[in-house]
């Protein structure tokens, strides 16, 4: 159902236009970035509203990335990248602005400054202990269709508090 208060939605619908639109079937819509990151840089929503990946059915999820990944090959031969960068932000705390599921899928240059993910998150050294306790209890919160909680404002990490 659509979201009354959501842009992407409020674009899916018809009633904003956005600037360049480079995709669009019954289920999905892709469009040129605003504020683009590189040229060339897209985004790829669902008709659908969902909040975050987190949120989607696995099966629509991959689906989703079936299409960014073809677009990915779309991009960048149509702005002859060297490489591609696919992001995907989900809740405030990763840097989403948008609530409404999307992918980024951006042309990178190999002109560019550094391309590492070092740029956003320096490197943390972490313990072997700390980081074996840290995979079991990510193991922990697994299985098929796995459920999540919206993030609280704030929550102590006492697993990893110390990084
Ligand atoms: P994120 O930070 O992952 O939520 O990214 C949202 C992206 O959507 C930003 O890069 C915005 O520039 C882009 N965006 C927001 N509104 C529009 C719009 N009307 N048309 C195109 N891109 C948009
Ligand atoms: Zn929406």
């Amino acid at each position: 159902m659509a979201d009354q208060e959501c842009i992407f939605c409020a674009m899916v619908a018809g009633k904003i236009q956005p600037a360049a639109k480079v995709y669009e079937d019954g289920e999905y819509l892709a469009f040129l970035d605003i504020n683009p990151r590189n040229p060339g840089h897209t985004i790829v929503i669902t008709k659908k509203h969902y909040e975050v990946v987190l949120d989607m059915p696995e099966k629509e999820a991959g689906k989703l990335f079936e299409l960014v990944k073809r677009l990915s090959v779309s991009v960048k031969n149509g702005t002859q990248a060297d490489g591609i960068s696919i992001l995907q932000n989900n809740y405030r705390a990763s840097g989403q602005a948008v609530p409404h599921i999307h992918f980024h899928v951006i042309p990178r240059f190999n002109s560019e400054g550094p391309p590492a993910l070092e740029t956003i998150l320096s490197v943390k050294r972490m313990p072997e202990d700390v980081l074996k306790k840290i995979a079991e209890s990510i193991k922990s919160g697994g299985g098929s269709e796995p459920k999540h909680e919206k993030p609280k404002e704030t929550k102590k990490k006492d697993l990893f508090e110390d990084f």
